[in-house]
Protein backbone atom coordinates (compact mmCIF):
# COMPACT_ATOMS: atom_id res chain seq x y z
CA UNK A 1 0.00 0.00 0.00
CA UNK A 2 1.38 3.21 -0.56
CA UNK A 3 1.05 6.05 2.18
CA UNK A 4 -1.67 8.48 1.53
CA UNK A 5 1.31 11.33 1.75
CA UNK A 6 2.67 9.47 -1.43
CA UNK A 7 -0.03 9.47 -3.39
CA UNK A 8 -0.25 12.28 -5.39
CA UNK A 9 3.47 12.09 -6.12
CA UNK A 10 2.32 8.55 -7.63
CA UNK A 11 -0.44 9.53 -9.59
CA UNK A 12 1.80 12.25 -11.18
CA UNK A 13 4.38 9.12 -12.24
CA UNK A 14 1.28 7.60 -13.64
CA UNK A 15 0.28 10.18 -15.42
CA UNK A 16 3.71 11.28 -17.19
CA UNK A 17 4.66 7.52 -18.02
CA UNK A 18 1.24 6.43 -19.13
CA UNK A 19 1.50 2.28 -20.89
CA UNK A 20 4.93 1.94 -19.13
CA UNK A 21 3.93 -0.64 -16.85
CA UNK A 22 6.87 -2.60 -15.33
CA UNK A 23 8.38 1.07 -14.64
CA UNK A 24 4.85 1.54 -12.98
CA UNK A 25 5.36 -1.65 -11.00
CA UNK A 26 8.92 -0.84 -9.97
CA UNK A 27 7.71 2.64 -8.67
CA UNK A 28 4.89 1.56 -6.79
CA UNK A 29 7.08 -1.35 -5.26
CA UNK A 30 9.53 1.40 -3.96
CA UNK A 31 6.90 3.69 -2.65
CA UNK A 32 4.91 1.14 -0.93
CA UNK A 33 8.11 1.06 1.33
CA UNK A 34 9.31 4.42 2.40
CA UNK A 35 6.44 6.47 4.11
CA UNK A 36 8.04 5.52 7.55
CA UNK A 37 11.09 7.13 6.14
CA UNK A 38 9.32 10.31 5.13
CA UNK A 39 8.11 10.30 8.60
CA UNK A 40 11.56 10.03 10.34
CA UNK A 41 12.76 12.31 7.39
CA UNK A 42 10.28 15.37 6.48
CA UNK A 43 12.93 17.34 4.64
CA UNK A 44 13.39 14.56 2.19
CA UNK A 45 9.67 15.02 1.26
CA UNK A 46 10.34 19.04 1.29
CA UNK A 47 12.62 19.08 -1.21
CA UNK A 48 10.79 16.74 -3.50
CA UNK A 49 13.09 13.72 -3.82
CA UNK A 50 10.11 11.37 -4.55
CA UNK A 51 9.17 13.55 -7.59
CA UNK A 52 12.63 13.38 -8.59
CA UNK A 53 14.05 10.31 -8.14
CA UNK A 54 11.04 9.24 -10.22
CA UNK A 55 12.39 11.42 -13.50
CA UNK A 56 14.91 9.76 -14.62
CA UNK A 57 17.70 12.75 -15.96
CA UNK A 58 17.93 11.97 -18.93
CA UNK A 59 16.62 9.70 -22.03
CA UNK A 60 18.38 9.18 -25.11
CA UNK A 61 16.69 6.86 -28.10
CA UNK A 62 18.09 6.22 -31.43
CA UNK A 63 18.23 4.63 -33.95
CA UNK A 64 20.55 1.60 -35.16
CA UNK A 65 21.26 0.90 -39.04
CA UNK A 66 22.84 -2.33 -39.93
CA UNK A 67 22.97 -4.77 -42.92
CA UNK A 68 22.51 -8.13 -42.06
CA UNK A 69 24.68 -11.17 -44.19
CA UNK A 70 21.98 -10.91 -46.96
CA UNK A 71 23.06 -7.36 -47.71
CA UNK A 72 19.63 -6.44 -45.83
CA UNK A 73 19.17 -3.36 -44.14
CA UNK A 74 17.71 -3.50 -40.81
CA UNK A 75 16.81 -0.52 -38.38
CA UNK A 76 16.16 -1.45 -34.57
CA UNK A 77 15.63 1.08 -31.43
CA UNK A 78 18.82 1.96 -28.99
CA UNK A 79 18.24 3.56 -25.40
CA UNK A 80 20.11 4.64 -23.34
CA UNK A 81 18.50 6.02 -19.79
CA UNK A 82 20.78 7.92 -17.77
CA UNK A 83 18.21 7.56 -14.27
CA UNK A 84 20.16 9.10 -11.42
CA UNK A 85 23.69 10.34 -11.00
CA UNK A 86 23.84 11.36 -7.36
CA UNK A 87 25.95 8.84 -6.04
CA UNK A 88 28.17 8.83 -9.09
CA UNK A 89 28.51 8.25 -12.54
CA UNK A 90 25.55 6.27 -13.70
CA UNK A 91 25.94 3.02 -14.06
CA UNK A 92 24.07 -0.24 -15.36
CA UNK A 93 23.98 -3.29 -18.20
CA UNK A 94 22.53 -2.63 -22.14
CA UNK A 95 20.06 -5.39 -23.05
CA UNK A 96 19.49 -6.93 -26.34
CA UNK A 97 15.90 -8.48 -26.86
CA UNK A 98 12.99 -8.07 -28.94
CA UNK A 99 10.74 -7.37 -25.49
CA UNK A 100 13.23 -3.97 -24.91
CA UNK A 101 11.11 -0.85 -24.95
CA UNK A 102 11.78 2.52 -23.60
CA UNK A 103 9.41 1.49 -20.31
CA UNK A 104 11.61 -1.45 -19.97
CA UNK A 105 14.74 0.29 -19.90
CA UNK A 106 13.46 2.96 -16.95
CA UNK A 107 12.21 0.13 -14.94
CA UNK A 108 15.44 -1.22 -15.18
CA UNK A 109 17.53 1.92 -14.69
CA UNK A 110 14.95 2.96 -11.55
CA UNK A 111 15.93 -0.52 -10.29
CA UNK A 112 19.83 -0.51 -10.22
CA UNK A 113 19.85 3.43 -8.81
CA UNK A 114 18.45 1.55 -5.77
CA UNK A 115 20.73 -1.48 -5.98
CA UNK A 116 23.58 0.44 -6.71
CA UNK A 117 23.45 2.82 -3.54
CA UNK A 118 22.97 -1.08 -1.48
CA UNK A 119 26.35 -2.09 -2.95
CA UNK A 120 28.22 1.26 -0.94
CA UNK A 121 29.77 2.15 -3.54
CA UNK A 122 30.18 5.29 -5.62
CA UNK A 123 28.05 4.70 -8.78
CA UNK A 124 24.23 5.98 -9.99
CA UNK A 125 22.18 3.94 -11.84
CA UNK A 126 21.42 3.60 -15.39
CA UNK A 127 20.15 1.18 -18.14
CA UNK A 128 20.01 0.25 -21.66
CA UNK A 129 19.55 -1.89 -24.74
CA UNK A 130 17.80 -2.41 -27.92
CA UNK A 131 14.99 -4.17 -29.50
CA UNK A 132 17.32 -6.39 -31.32
CA UNK A 133 17.39 -10.11 -30.97
CA UNK A 134 20.74 -11.64 -31.58
CA UNK A 135 19.12 -15.04 -31.32
CA UNK A 136 19.94 -16.98 -34.63
CA UNK A 137 22.58 -14.20 -35.95
CA UNK A 138 25.85 -14.90 -37.03
CA UNK A 139 28.86 -13.30 -35.38
CA UNK A 140 29.50 -10.81 -38.40
CA UNK A 141 25.95 -9.91 -37.67
CA UNK A 142 26.52 -9.13 -34.38
CA UNK A 143 29.85 -7.27 -34.62
CA UNK A 144 28.06 -5.12 -37.60
CA UNK A 145 25.24 -4.04 -34.87
CA UNK A 146 27.49 -3.96 -31.77
CA UNK A 147 29.38 -1.33 -34.15
CA UNK A 148 26.44 0.35 -35.46
CA UNK A 149 24.79 0.87 -31.64
CA UNK A 150 28.27 2.19 -30.32
CA UNK A 151 28.48 4.80 -33.28
CA UNK A 152 25.65 6.32 -31.36
CA UNK A 153 26.06 5.66 -27.43
CA UNK A 154 29.86 7.03 -27.49
CA UNK A 155 29.00 10.49 -27.06
CA UNK A 156 26.59 9.71 -24.29
CA UNK A 157 29.02 7.89 -21.78
CA UNK A 158 32.27 8.24 -20.01
CA UNK A 159 33.78 6.68 -17.40
CA UNK A 160 32.90 10.06 -15.26
CA UNK A 161 29.54 9.90 -17.24
CA UNK A 162 27.88 7.06 -17.69
CA UNK A 163 29.48 3.19 -17.47
CA UNK A 164 26.96 0.24 -19.17
CA UNK A 165 28.01 -3.56 -19.04
CA UNK A 166 25.91 -6.62 -20.25
CA UNK A 167 22.74 -7.99 -19.18
CA UNK A 168 20.04 -10.38 -21.37
CA UNK A 169 22.04 -10.99 -24.61
CA UNK A 170 25.05 -9.00 -24.02
CA UNK A 171 27.56 -10.56 -22.72
CA UNK A 172 31.75 -10.39 -23.00
CA UNK A 173 31.13 -10.95 -26.80
CA UNK A 174 28.80 -7.83 -27.34
CA UNK A 175 31.37 -5.87 -24.93
CA UNK A 176 34.17 -6.73 -27.04
CA UNK A 177 33.15 -5.42 -30.30
CA UNK A 178 31.34 -2.62 -28.25
CA UNK A 179 34.53 -1.30 -26.57
CA UNK A 180 36.42 -2.00 -30.12
CA UNK A 181 34.13 0.44 -31.60
CA UNK A 182 34.41 3.24 -29.11
CA UNK A 183 38.11 3.02 -28.92
CA UNK A 184 38.41 3.05 -32.91
CA UNK A 185 36.15 6.65 -32.69
CA UNK A 186 37.37 8.32 -29.77
CA UNK A 187 41.11 7.18 -29.81
CA UNK A 188 41.05 6.38 -26.36
CA UNK A 189 42.02 2.83 -24.76
CA UNK A 190 39.52 4.34 -21.42
CA UNK A 191 39.17 0.97 -19.79
CA UNK A 192 36.81 2.35 -17.05
CA UNK A 193 34.03 3.25 -19.83
CA UNK A 194 32.36 -0.47 -20.13
CA UNK A 195 32.29 -2.98 -17.75
CA UNK A 196 32.31 -7.12 -18.38
CA UNK A 197 35.22 -7.14 -20.70
CA UNK A 198 37.38 -9.98 -21.32
CA UNK A 199 40.24 -10.96 -18.17
CA UNK A 200 42.42 -10.40 -21.27
CA UNK A 201 41.92 -6.74 -22.11
CA UNK A 202 40.76 -5.58 -18.91
CA UNK A 203 38.31 -6.92 -17.37
CA UNK A 204 37.94 -8.17 -13.57
CA UNK A 205 37.96 -12.20 -12.63
CA UNK A 206 34.51 -13.16 -11.31
CA UNK A 207 32.88 -10.14 -13.17
CA UNK A 208 31.36 -13.26 -15.21
CA UNK A 209 30.44 -14.97 -12.11
CA UNK A 210 29.71 -12.24 -9.86
CA UNK A 211 25.43 -11.92 -10.66
CA UNK A 212 25.15 -15.84 -10.01
CA UNK A 213 28.13 -16.15 -7.26
CA UNK A 214 26.48 -13.42 -5.27
CA UNK A 215 23.25 -14.49 -5.33
CA UNK A 216 23.69 -17.54 -3.76
CA UNK A 217 25.90 -15.67 -1.16
CA UNK A 218 22.66 -13.68 -0.22
CA UNK A 219 20.50 -17.02 0.10
CA UNK A 220 23.49 -18.04 2.34
CA UNK A 221 23.12 -15.30 4.38
CA UNK A 222 19.07 -15.19 4.77
CA UNK A 223 19.47 -18.61 6.18
CA UNK A 224 22.34 -18.11 8.04
CA UNK A 225 20.40 -15.33 10.01
CA UNK A 226 18.34 -18.51 10.44
CA UNK A 227 20.71 -20.86 12.12
CA UNK A 228 20.85 -22.39 8.97
CA UNK A 229 22.47 -23.04 5.58
CA UNK A 230 22.31 -24.00 2.18
CA UNK A 231 23.99 -27.17 2.91
CA UNK A 232 21.92 -30.40 1.82
CA UNK A 233 18.93 -27.84 0.31
CA UNK A 234 17.12 -29.08 -2.64
CA UNK A 235 17.12 -25.63 -4.87
CA UNK A 236 15.03 -24.52 -8.13
CA UNK A 237 16.92 -21.73 -10.25
CA UNK A 238 15.11 -20.38 -13.56
CA UNK A 239 17.03 -19.69 -16.37
CA UNK A 240 20.01 -20.97 -17.70
CA UNK A 241 21.82 -17.86 -19.04
CA UNK A 242 24.95 -16.20 -17.26
CA UNK A 243 23.09 -15.23 -13.90
CA UNK A 244 21.95 -18.86 -13.42
CA UNK A 245 24.72 -20.68 -14.17
CA UNK A 246 26.65 -19.17 -12.03
CA UNK A 247 24.44 -19.19 -9.07
CA UNK A 248 24.03 -23.27 -10.00
CA UNK A 249 27.73 -23.13 -9.66
CA UNK A 250 27.59 -21.74 -6.08
CA UNK A 251 25.15 -23.27 -4.41
CA UNK A 252 26.58 -26.53 -5.38
CA UNK A 253 29.85 -25.71 -4.07
CA UNK A 254 28.08 -24.76 -0.74
CA UNK A 255 26.44 -27.78 -0.54
CA UNK A 256 22.70 -27.84 -2.07
CA UNK A 257 21.52 -29.41 -4.89
CA UNK A 258 20.12 -27.59 -8.24
CA UNK A 259 17.29 -30.28 -9.59
CA UNK A 260 16.05 -27.70 -12.22
CA UNK A 261 16.55 -25.27 -14.33
CA UNK A 262 15.10 -23.77 -17.65
CA UNK A 263 15.20 -21.03 -20.65
CA UNK A 264 12.04 -19.89 -22.51
CA UNK A 265 10.67 -22.99 -24.26
CA UNK A 266 10.72 -25.11 -21.11
CA UNK A 267 12.36 -26.23 -18.16
CA UNK A 268 14.97 -29.22 -17.03
CA UNK A 269 14.42 -31.67 -14.04
CA UNK A 270 17.67 -33.51 -12.94
CA UNK A 271 17.15 -35.07 -9.22
CA UNK A 272 20.83 -36.09 -8.97
CA UNK A 273 21.67 -31.93 -9.26
CA UNK A 274 22.24 -30.02 -12.91
CA UNK A 275 25.46 -31.39 -14.34
CA UNK A 276 27.27 -28.10 -14.85
CA UNK A 277 29.57 -29.42 -16.99
CA UNK A 278 26.56 -30.33 -19.94
CA UNK A 279 24.81 -27.41 -19.10
CA UNK A 280 27.74 -25.28 -19.62
CA UNK A 281 28.70 -26.29 -22.85
CA UNK A 282 25.37 -26.39 -24.12
CA UNK A 283 24.43 -22.97 -23.05
CA UNK A 284 27.97 -21.06 -22.65
CA UNK A 285 29.93 -22.65 -25.98
CA UNK A 286 26.77 -24.49 -28.55
CA UNK A 287 24.37 -21.80 -27.92
CA UNK A 288 21.70 -24.42 -27.66
CA UNK A 289 18.23 -25.13 -26.24
CA UNK A 290 17.97 -26.62 -22.53
CA UNK A 291 16.05 -29.52 -24.13
CA UNK A 292 19.13 -30.42 -25.17
CA UNK A 293 20.25 -31.30 -21.53
CA UNK A 294 17.78 -34.01 -21.01
CA UNK A 295 18.72 -35.26 -24.28
CA UNK A 296 22.54 -35.90 -23.16
CA UNK A 297 21.82 -36.66 -18.95
CA UNK A 298 19.81 -39.45 -18.66
CA UNK A 299 18.45 -38.47 -14.96
CA UNK A 300 17.10 -35.59 -16.83
CA UNK A 301 13.76 -34.64 -18.03
CA UNK A 302 12.49 -31.71 -20.47
CA UNK A 303 9.27 -29.58 -19.77
CA UNK A 304 7.76 -28.06 -22.09
CA UNK A 305 4.58 -26.71 -20.90
CA UNK A 306 3.84 -25.86 -16.98
CA UNK A 307 6.39 -23.82 -14.61
CA UNK A 308 9.34 -24.56 -13.61
CA UNK A 309 7.90 -23.47 -9.53
CA UNK A 310 5.88 -26.67 -10.12
CA UNK A 311 9.37 -28.41 -9.21
CA UNK A 312 9.33 -28.88 -5.04
CA UNK A 313 11.65 -27.09 -3.21
CA UNK A 314 13.20 -25.70 -0.25
CA UNK A 315 15.30 -22.18 -2.03
CA UNK A 316 13.40 -20.58 -4.84
CA UNK A 317 16.11 -18.48 -7.43
CA UNK A 318 14.15 -16.87 -10.27
CA UNK A 319 17.07 -15.98 -12.00
CA UNK A 320 15.39 -15.62 -15.48
CA UNK A 321 13.09 -12.80 -16.56
CA UNK A 322 10.83 -10.17 -15.07
CA UNK A 323 7.41 -11.27 -14.18
CA UNK A 324 8.50 -14.84 -14.49
CA UNK A 325 7.28 -15.57 -10.94
CA UNK A 326 3.23 -15.41 -10.17
CA UNK A 327 0.95 -15.51 -7.45
CA UNK A 328 -0.21 -19.28 -8.56
CA UNK A 329 3.33 -20.05 -8.72
CA UNK A 330 4.14 -18.84 -5.11
CA UNK A 331 1.10 -20.38 -3.76
CA UNK A 332 2.79 -24.16 -5.33
CA UNK A 333 5.87 -22.91 -3.88
CA UNK A 334 4.24 -21.90 -0.26
CA UNK A 335 2.77 -25.55 -0.55
CA UNK A 336 5.60 -27.40 -1.51
CA UNK A 337 7.31 -25.78 1.51
CA UNK A 338 9.48 -23.52 0.03
CA UNK A 339 11.89 -22.40 2.95
CA UNK A 340 13.21 -18.70 1.20
CA UNK A 341 13.13 -16.92 -2.39
CA UNK A 342 15.75 -15.15 -3.63
CA UNK A 343 15.71 -12.84 -6.89
CA UNK A 344 18.81 -13.24 -9.29
CA UNK A 345 16.95 -11.69 -12.16
CA UNK A 346 15.56 -8.75 -12.06
CA UNK A 347 11.84 -7.92 -11.02
CA UNK A 348 10.90 -11.44 -11.74
CA UNK A 349 7.92 -11.82 -9.10
CA UNK A 350 4.97 -10.26 -9.49
CA UNK A 351 3.64 -7.93 -6.65
CA UNK A 352 1.06 -10.50 -5.99
CA UNK A 353 4.00 -13.46 -5.37
CA UNK A 354 6.19 -11.08 -3.36
CA UNK A 355 2.38 -10.61 -1.17
CA UNK A 356 2.01 -14.34 -0.83
CA UNK A 357 5.54 -14.46 0.47
CA UNK A 358 5.34 -11.70 2.93
CA UNK A 359 2.21 -12.49 4.29
CA UNK A 360 3.24 -16.09 5.02
CA UNK A 361 6.37 -15.00 6.53
CA UNK A 362 8.79 -16.65 4.06
CA UNK A 363 12.18 -14.66 4.17
CA UNK A 364 12.00 -13.08 0.02
CA UNK A 365 15.35 -10.70 -0.65
CA UNK A 366 14.61 -9.09 -3.93
CA UNK A 367 16.59 -8.51 -7.04
CA UNK A 368 18.02 -5.11 -6.25
CA UNK A 369 19.78 -6.42 -2.76
CA UNK A 370 20.25 -10.33 -3.95
CA UNK A 371 21.49 -9.19 -7.43
CA UNK A 372 23.63 -6.75 -6.57
CA UNK A 373 26.58 -8.49 -6.85
CA UNK A 374 27.03 -8.18 -10.38
CA UNK A 375 27.46 -4.36 -10.44
CA UNK A 376 29.13 -4.34 -6.96
CA UNK A 377 32.14 -6.49 -8.90
CA UNK A 378 31.59 -4.24 -12.57
CA UNK A 379 32.31 -1.29 -9.72
CA UNK A 380 35.46 -3.22 -8.75
CA UNK A 381 36.13 -3.61 -12.25
CA UNK A 382 36.49 -0.01 -12.54
CA UNK A 383 38.77 0.31 -9.48
CA UNK A 384 41.24 -2.04 -11.31
CA UNK A 385 41.28 0.07 -14.54
CA UNK A 386 41.54 3.35 -12.52
CA UNK A 387 44.63 1.41 -10.60
CA UNK A 388 45.93 -0.17 -13.81
CA UNK A 389 45.93 -3.33 -11.69
CA UNK A 390 44.35 -6.77 -11.62
CA UNK A 391 43.28 -8.69 -8.53
CA UNK A 392 43.67 -12.32 -8.18
CA UNK A 393 40.22 -14.69 -8.38
CA UNK A 394 40.56 -15.27 -5.27
CA UNK A 395 40.56 -11.95 -3.32
CA UNK A 396 38.11 -10.41 -5.44
CA UNK A 397 35.45 -13.20 -4.70
CA UNK A 398 35.87 -12.59 -1.55
CA UNK A 399 35.54 -8.54 -1.83
CA UNK A 400 32.27 -10.20 -3.41
CA UNK A 401 31.32 -12.04 -0.25
CA UNK A 402 31.89 -9.37 1.90
CA UNK A 403 29.89 -6.93 -0.23
CA UNK A 404 27.17 -9.63 0.36
CA UNK A 405 27.35 -10.14 3.47
CA UNK A 406 27.57 -6.73 4.14
CA UNK A 407 24.17 -5.67 1.71
CA UNK A 408 22.30 -8.44 3.48
CA UNK A 409 23.35 -7.12 6.94
CA UNK A 410 22.10 -3.82 6.27
CA UNK A 411 18.71 -4.40 4.63
CA UNK A 412 17.89 -6.97 7.31
CA UNK A 413 18.77 -4.22 10.32
CA UNK A 414 16.94 -1.26 8.25
CA UNK A 415 13.66 -3.88 8.09
CA UNK A 416 13.86 -4.15 11.98
CA UNK A 417 14.54 -0.18 12.43
CA UNK A 418 11.63 0.72 10.68
CA UNK A 419 8.74 -1.93 12.10
CA UNK A 420 8.84 -4.89 9.92
CA UNK A 421 11.69 -7.31 11.13
CA UNK A 422 12.77 -10.13 8.03
CA UNK A 423 11.37 -8.01 5.07
CA UNK A 424 14.26 -7.39 2.74
CA UNK A 425 11.68 -5.28 0.10
CA UNK A 426 11.65 -2.82 3.40
CA UNK A 427 14.65 -3.22 4.32
CA UNK A 428 16.38 -2.84 0.11
CA UNK A 429 14.03 0.12 -0.67
CA UNK A 430 14.61 2.37 2.78
CA UNK A 431 18.12 2.16 2.53
CA UNK A 432 18.55 3.02 -0.88
CA UNK A 433 16.01 5.44 -0.57
CA UNK A 434 17.53 7.62 1.85
CA UNK A 435 21.16 7.07 0.25
CA UNK A 436 20.23 8.40 -3.00
CA UNK A 437 18.11 11.03 -1.48
CA UNK A 438 20.43 12.02 1.09
CA UNK A 439 22.75 12.67 -1.76
CA UNK A 440 20.61 14.69 -3.87
CA UNK A 441 19.74 16.80 -1.36
CA UNK A 442 23.22 17.33 -0.33
CA UNK A 443 23.91 18.43 -4.22
CA UNK A 444 21.71 21.05 -4.43
CA UNK A 445 18.05 21.75 -6.91
CA UNK A 446 19.96 19.97 -9.63
P1 LIG B 1 20.98 -14.16 -20.21
O1 LIG B 1 22.36 -14.67 -20.05
O2 LIG B 1 20.56 -13.61 -21.51
O3 LIG B 1 19.97 -15.33 -19.76
C1 LIG B 1 18.59 -15.14 -19.62
C2 LIG B 1 17.99 -16.51 -19.41
O4 LIG B 1 16.60 -16.39 -19.09
C3 LIG B 1 18.05 -17.39 -20.66
O5 LIG B 1 18.24 -18.73 -20.27
C4 LIG B 1 16.66 -17.18 -21.28
O6 LIG B 1 16.24 -18.22 -22.14
C5 LIG B 1 15.85 -17.18 -20.02
N1 LIG B 1 14.51 -16.61 -20.23
C6 LIG B 1 14.21 -15.44 -20.82
N2 LIG B 1 12.88 -15.26 -20.82
C7 LIG B 1 12.37 -16.34 -20.19
C8 LIG B 1 11.07 -16.75 -19.87
N3 LIG B 1 10.01 -15.99 -20.18
N4 LIG B 1 10.90 -17.93 -19.20
C9 LIG B 1 11.97 -18.70 -18.88
N5 LIG B 1 13.24 -18.36 -19.17
C10 LIG B 1 13.42 -17.20 -19.82
O7 LIG B 1 20.68 -13.00 -19.13
P2 LIG B 1 21.28 -12.84 -17.68
O8 LIG B 1 22.42 -11.91 -17.76
O9 LIG B 1 21.44 -14.17 -17.05
O10 LIG B 1 20.10 -12.03 -16.96
C11 LIG B 1 19.00 -12.68 -16.34
C12 LIG B 1 18.30 -11.71 -15.42
O11 LIG B 1 19.21 -11.23 -14.42
C13 LIG B 1 17.72 -10.46 -16.07
O12 LIG B 1 16.58 -10.05 -15.35
C14 LIG B 1 18.83 -9.44 -15.85
O13 LIG B 1 18.35 -8.12 -15.92
C15 LIG B 1 19.25 -9.81 -14.45
N6 LIG B 1 20.58 -9.36 -14.06
C16 LIG B 1 21.68 -9.72 -14.78
C17 LIG B 1 22.93 -9.32 -14.34
C18 LIG B 1 24.19 -9.76 -15.03
O14 LIG B 1 25.27 -9.47 -14.50
N7 LIG B 1 24.12 -10.47 -16.14
C19 LIG B 1 23.06 -8.50 -13.19
C20 LIG B 1 21.91 -8.16 -12.48
C21 LIG B 1 20.69 -8.59 -12.92
P3 LIG B 1 16.28 -18.01 -23.76
O15 LIG B 1 17.73 -18.19 -24.11
O16 LIG B 1 15.38 -19.06 -24.27
O17 LIG B 1 15.78 -16.60 -24.03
Amino acid sequence: MIDEKLTNAFADVVRRNQSENEFLQAVREVLSSIGPVLAKHPELAEHKTIERICEPERQIIFRVPWADDQGEIQINRGFRVQFNSALGPTKGGLRFHPSVNLGIVKFLGFEQTFKNALTGMPIGGGKGGADFDPKGRSDDEIMRFCQSFMTELYRHIGEYTDVPAGDIGVGAREIGYLFGQYKRITNRYESGVLTGKGTNWGGALVRTEATGYGSAFFAESMLEARNDSLDGKTCVVSGSGNVAIFAIEKIHQLGGTVVACSDSAGYVTDPKGIDLDVLKELKLRQRGRISAYAEEVTSARFVSDGSIWDVPCQVALPCATQNELTGHDARTLLDNGVMAVVEGANMPSTPEAIELFTVSGTPFAPGKAANAGGVATSALEMQQNASRDSWSFSHTEQRLSEIMTRIHDTCFEAAAAYGSPGNYVLGANVTGFLRVSQAMVALGLI
